[in-house]
């Protein structure tokens, strides 16, 4: 049924609304979020589609998302009043324009919003919608959640100030750009409390799940792409790319998405679910390549994440990868339980032993690679020289590898813009020898919120379950 949820791991497959979800986030089987059935766009609803605005293409994504658990004119608000032309910068109402990279290769720009990330797509959304939830069942709500960087600020930017919620944000101690930092202490205050943790986003999203896990705190919610919210409201940006590329209902075409914890990419695939005519689905890592390799051997291994200049992508357990092992294995809950169990306990696991190949990847059009630090710098010179156009190092590892795969043959492909370059200057000024002017919105930031804006512990819940304590 449309807008009803299962999660991966529930043998009874028991349905529940949108909005359950929505405040859930993780299932409590330690499970994620996924449709019933996927609802079908069909080629009249594409046409239908091309001539619609932005915020109309979203409400009819979203609606088949959401079934009936928002009313379709509440859900017309909240969308307006997460997409605003003032909070994404835009004057013509296309919140995702395209410009060309290159023959049939172009850029969508996703990183128009309030911080500068694609996630404040998926992120203003989810706040209105918690907010609007929350209010109908008169509840207030306490959300914990992990950032390698932008999640933080864009989910700040998002709930800050929503007096019905408290959100309790975990950020690993190195690897953020000072500007990612900085935006974060801008938020610090009210009801926006942000926890710097001695470790790597790894050890943040753990402690995520393992409090979750806690009878204590089985009620916190969340802002991470475990929230099936982010993730259904990241597919209309997709069906948009498409009609803004192809010259026709029905042509193909190939998107190429910096990937970390695969939420976005994820969308993408739904998106091909539904009925979009994408071809290919190219995701590119950075060094931290373990989703790389899965799609080239079949055999996912934990590797500790290193820190690179892409860091935004600095993950090595890619949370929503069970989503899609859950289509690849029949949909079957248990079949989902044994190969994450397996992962858990040994740190590797292969689909070959669950009656698979790589050819699951490919049949879903899924293909991949990977991006070094060298490439990065390389690619922000050659897009600069080339189109006159300034990329930050999350898009240039997809650039990087949109390259490799682009041929002549007609189909554009589309590179997601994951953030704008003056999030990471100091790599920006690695590969081009200057840093661009700030647009003034960012000009002061850094000199704002102190050192204690950030509350510091060890990667360890007993001090973080103290923490939350005192602050509700
Ligand atoms: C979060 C992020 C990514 C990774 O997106 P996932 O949905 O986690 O795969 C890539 N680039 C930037 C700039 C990001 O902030």
């Amino acid at each position: 049924m449309v807008g009803r949820l299962i999660s991966t791991r529930d043998k009874e497959k028991k349905s529940i609304s949108y909005t359950d979800a929505l405040l859930n986030g993780l299932a409590p089987d330690g499970g994620l979020y996924v449709p019933t059935e996927y609802p079908q766009l069909t080629k009249d609803d594409l046409i239908a589609l091309k001539s619609k605005s932005y915020l109309e293409l979203a409400f009819e994504i979203k609606k088949k998302f959401v079934g009936n658990a928002i009313p379709d004119a509440a859900l017309k608000v909240l969308l307006q009043n997460a997409y605003t032309k003032a909070k994404f910068h835009t004057s013509d109402g296309n919140f995702v324009p395209l410009r060309q990279i290159g023959a049939d290769l172009f850029l969508e720009n996703l990183s128009l919003g309030p911080t500068a990330s694609f996630k404040d797509i998926a992120l203003q959304q989810l706040g209105q919608e918690i907010n609007y939830e929350l209010n109908s069942r008169n509840k207030n709500l306490v959300i914990l959640g992990a950032t390698s960087g932008d999640t933080g600020s864009s989910a700040e930017a998002a709930v800050k100030g929503l007096d019905r919620i408290k959100l309790f944000m975990l950020s690993p101690q190195v690897g953020m750009s000072n500007f990612q930092k900085a935006q974060m202490r801008a938020f610090t205050g009210g009801n926006i409390f942000n926890i710097s943790i001695d470790g790597r986003f790894d050890d943040c999203q753990d402690l995520v799940k393992e409090l979750k896990q806690d009878p204590e705190f089985s009620t916190l919610g969340a802002v991470n792409s475990i929230n099936w919210g982010r993730i259904s409201s990241q597919v209309p940006y997709f069906v948009s790319g498409y009609l803004q590329v192809a010259s026709e209902i029905g042509q193909e075409v190939d998107f190429v998405v910096p990937t970390g914890n695969l939420g976005n990419i994820l969308s993408g695939y739904i998106a091909r679910k539904i009925g979009v005519p994408i071809r290919k689905l190219i995701v590119a890592t950075n060094e931290n390549d373990v989703m790389a390799k899965l799609i080239k051997t079949g055999v996912y291994e934990l590797i500790a994440a290193h820190i690179t200049s892409s860091p935004s992508m600095d993950i090595s357990k890619v949370s929503n990868y069970e989503r899609l092992v859950f289509d690849f294995l029949d949909r079957n809950p248990l079949s989902v339980k044994e190969y994450m169990k397996e992962f858990s306990s040994e740190g590797k696991v292969d689909l070959m032993k669950f009656g698979m190949s790589t050819d699951i990847f490919v049949e879903n059009g899924i293909f991949q690679g990977s991006s070094t630090h060298q490439n990065r710098i390389h690619t922000i010179k050659s897009v600069y020289d080339e189109a006159k156009t300034i990329i930050d190092p999350h898009t240039a590892d997809a650039v990087t590898v949109a390259k490799r795969y682009k041929v002549d043959d007609g189909v554009p492909m589309i590179v997601m813009e994951t953030a704008l370059p003056v999030k990471f200057e100091h790599t920006i000024n690695e590969a081009l020898g200057f840093t661009p002017e700030k647009e003034e919105r960012f000009k002061d930031l850094e000199s704002k919120g102190t050192d204690s804006s950030f509350y510091n512990i060890s990667s360890n819940s007993t001090q973080l379950k103290e923490y939350i304590r005192n602050n509700i």
